[in-house]
């Protein structure tokens, strides 16, 4: 019997071929692949500036370094989110803050963040769900309003729109972040992105990539450097953003065979599922649904080859957040959302026989 993940990578020969190149080029890191691979991101998002990073975790914390996020300071992110959204707040030191979400796209309230602003609040860590891209608009009049700082963790959204702009644009934000991990829409192994238009916030997440290093002016013909913050060593290899580069050309190809699947299933399946809202055209990451008996419906697709995924465990119920006080039952509709929702298979390369074998095993499991 055929098995079907969730996600899986899509890598061709013309991948591997970009990928040996490198290999065999003089630079194996720090070198020029790493600059062309940020200028295409610049050249599809439209955002001026792009800094890669070794993930999309160590592209928060740089993100959050960046926005002088510190101890003292909140910042609102979802609960349903993969931990890297809420644990860049904790990495600084600041407080993390959640609001809950819109239970038809699953993405965060605008409504919900302005209940949670207080004196403190410094930044918003909107998350792009499933690809679909939060209200931007919305989230930026906030932002302007109290003066906060906009990352938009974008994880899963690359190639995805929002009104005219692509997500990435930084049109309304300060700087958004995307991971290049294999279950992504486009894939360096691992790997990160973090694209900004401010100038200040480029050279800042340039420096905390590279160990808070400066070389400038002068110091450029000779041994020297200055260390001016503490900064961490969060590099791309040349060699993965070879391969960068060749999934981005792909990347308009596999949007569009995502949402030819998305409408397969919600044509063919009967089963309730997120709302595409007018703002957005999304490059779906996920295509979670809503069953009645989550954990019965999880082992049957199992026994039929199907191995599905629950995106995500409210954050603010892991262990670790109980110490800043959360508990269950204090964002009821992203707890109501996890309880019953299972994401299906969801990758450019499923076939359409494959989908008519997905939905004919998913249509007899009843639970
Ligand atoms: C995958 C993911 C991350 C972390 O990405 P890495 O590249 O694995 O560090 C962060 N946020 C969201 C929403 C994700 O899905």
């Amino acid at each position: 019997m055929k098995t079907y993940g969730y996600g899986h990578q899509t890598i061709n020969r013309d991948d591997i071929e970009a990928v040996s190149q490198a290999l065999t080029s003089d630079f194996l890191t720090c070198g020029p692949t790493v600059k062309a691979f940020e200028q295409a991101i610049c050249d599809y998002t439209g955002a001026k500036y792009c800094v890669a990073v070794s993930n999309a975790t160590a592209g928060l914390h740089i993100a959050a370094l960046a926005a002088g996020l510190t101890k003292g300071d909140e910042a609102i992110t979802t609960p349903i989110t993969f931990l890297s959204s809420a644990n860049c707040i904790c990495f600084v030191g600041a407080t993390p803050v959640f609001a809950d979400i819109d239970s038809e796209t699953a993405n965060i309230d605008p409504q919900e963040i302005q209940k949670h602003i207080t004196e403190k609040t410094k930044a918003l860590i909107p998350v792009h769900f499933a690809g679909q891209s939060c209200d931007m608009e919305a989230i930026s009049d906030i932002a302007k309003k109290y003066n906060l700082i906009v990352i938009e963790d974008a994880a899963h959204a690359i190639g995805s729109e929002y009104k005219a702009t692509k997500v990435g644009s930084c049109a309304y934000s300060d700087m958004t972040v995307f991971s290049f991990h294999p279950v992504k829409t486009i894939t360096t192994g691992e790997g990160g992105a973090v694209t900004t238009n401010n100038k200040e916030l480029y050279d800042k997440l340039c420096a905390f990539r590279a160990h808070g290093m400066h070389k400038e002016g002068a110091m450029q013909n000779t041994w020297e450097y200055e260390m001016r913050e503490l900064g961490y060593n969060y590099r791309m290899t040349d060699f993965q953003a070879a391969l960068g580069i060749s999934q981005l050309k792909k990347l308009d190809a596999f949007k569009q065979r995502r949402r030819e699947i998305v409408d397969y299933y919600n044509q063919n399946l009967g089963l309730p599922h997120l709302i595409e809202r007018d703002f957005s055209n999304a490059c779906f990451h996920l295509y979670p649904v809503l069953v009645q008996n989550r954990r019965d419906f999880y082992f049957k697709a199992r026994e039929k080859g199907l191995n599905l995924q629950v995106h995500y465990i409210p954050v603010h119920t892991q262990p670790y957040y109980a110490q800043f006080g959360y508990k269950k039952g204090d964002y009821p509709k992203a707890e109501n959302y996890y309880e019953h929702c299972i994401s299906l298979p969801l990758y450019p390369t499923l076939t359409d026989e494959d989908l008519a074998e997905i939905v004919k095993r998913l249509k007899e499991i009843n639970v």
